[in-house]
């Protein structure tokens, strides 16, 4: 197949262009490299069967050509992200995300769209079902990626209601790997980080609050096969084992071998609103998709 992979200069854009690649698709990458990196797509330099287009979605889409699936992943994803920089998340989860949409129609592509557990918000069922509408804070400083995602997935299916735009929604959990940006303040890479350079981690209040966390790799087979599917509704993509933020500390700390200490520090202002608990239940993407992740935390 020919792929467009909107966002594939960042960290799951990238992984997943590799896969694609692997199995034999065309791929083009449309990144703006905001928070993507032009380093994580380096391996790819010589091979033939990839494009990267440098282009922000949100302005008009050049010429590309037509694909048979049109995945987007373009969006700033990290906390950091929020404070920083917000109309440009509220810009790409909106503007960005109709405008491969309408792409999508144009070509009869299956339209992927990488949307999130945060349209969950801070949860008040456990664990997490597609079903639930989610408690999400409209005007807190996590709003702006909180409402794009939900803005995007309304986006997603007006066009499919209004156009028949075949369409999937992966709503993707808390994932970590190879190729995150090491100081983009996401909690995996921050404590490893720290812990390889033998300075405190910086655990956010008491560390109680949980996340389920995914390997790349298997977020990628998700994606693969969600991709493949022909399903319309969201899928939750996700590894159900759910730790504390202080038991992950305790764990990055053991594996290597390293001699920091855990500090707590004062949550920090722009993470108000920081979801106490988080996992998904991930029955529809096992009995859709035959999906369910294989790589635990301390492989990953
Ligand atoms: P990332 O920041 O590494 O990748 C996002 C990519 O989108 C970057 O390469 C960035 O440059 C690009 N981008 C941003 N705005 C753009 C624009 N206007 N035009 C073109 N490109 C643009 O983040 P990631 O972790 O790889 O996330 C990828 C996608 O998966 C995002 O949509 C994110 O919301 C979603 N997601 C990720 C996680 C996770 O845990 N990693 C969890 C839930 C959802
Ligand atoms: N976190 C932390 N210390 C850090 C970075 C993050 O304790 O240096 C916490 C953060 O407050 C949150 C959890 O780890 O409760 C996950 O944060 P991340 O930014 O990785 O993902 P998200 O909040 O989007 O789930």
């Amino acid at each position: 197949m020919r792929i467009l992979v909107a966002g594939g200069g960042g960290f799951v854009g990238s992984h997943l262009t590799d896969r694609l690649l692997d199995r034999g698709d065309e791929v083009v990458v449309l990144d703006n490299f905001s928070t993507g990196r032009r380093s994580n797509l380096d391996h790819l330099a010589s091979t033939a069967q990839v494009e990267v287009v440098e282009h922000d979605v949100t302005e008009r889409l050049p010429d590309l050509g037509s694909f048979d699936v049109v995945a987007n992943l373009a969006s700033p994803a990290s906390p950091d992200d929020f404070a920083r920089i917000p109309l440009a998340i509220l810009e790409v989860g909106s503007t960005g995300t109709r405008r491969l949409l309408d792409l999508a129609l144009a070509c009869d592509a299956r339209f992927l769209q990488a949307s999130t557990s945060e349209v969950y918000g801070d949860p008040e069922v456990h664990p997490q079902h597609e079903d639930y509408v989610g408690h999400v804070d409209p005007i807190g400083p996590r709003s702006c990626y909180d409402e794009a995602k939900r803005f995007g997935e309304a986006l997603v299916m007006a066009h499919a209601r209004v156009h028949g735009t075949r369409v999937g929604i992966a709503r993707i959990f808390n994932t970590y790997g190879e190729r995150m940006a090491p100081a983009d303040g996401r909690v995996v890479n921050t404590f490893i980080v720290q812990a390889l350079r033998g300075e405190p981690l910086t655990v956010h209040g008491d560390g109680s609050q949980t996340r389920s966390f995914c390997h790349v790799s298997d977020l990628v087979a998700g994606l693969t096969a969600l991709l493949d599917h022909s399903t319309n509704g969201p899928v939750n993509l996700g590894n159900p084992d759910e730790f504390t933020v202080r038991t992950l500390a305790e764990i990055v700390i053991e594996m290597t071998g390293s001699t920091s200490r855990i500090d707590s520090i004062p949550m920090p202002e722009e993470r108000t609103g920081d979801p106490a608990q988080r996992r998904p239940d991930i029955s529809r993407a096992r009995d859709l998709l035959g999906w369910s992740p294989t790589v635990s935390v301390r492989d990953g």
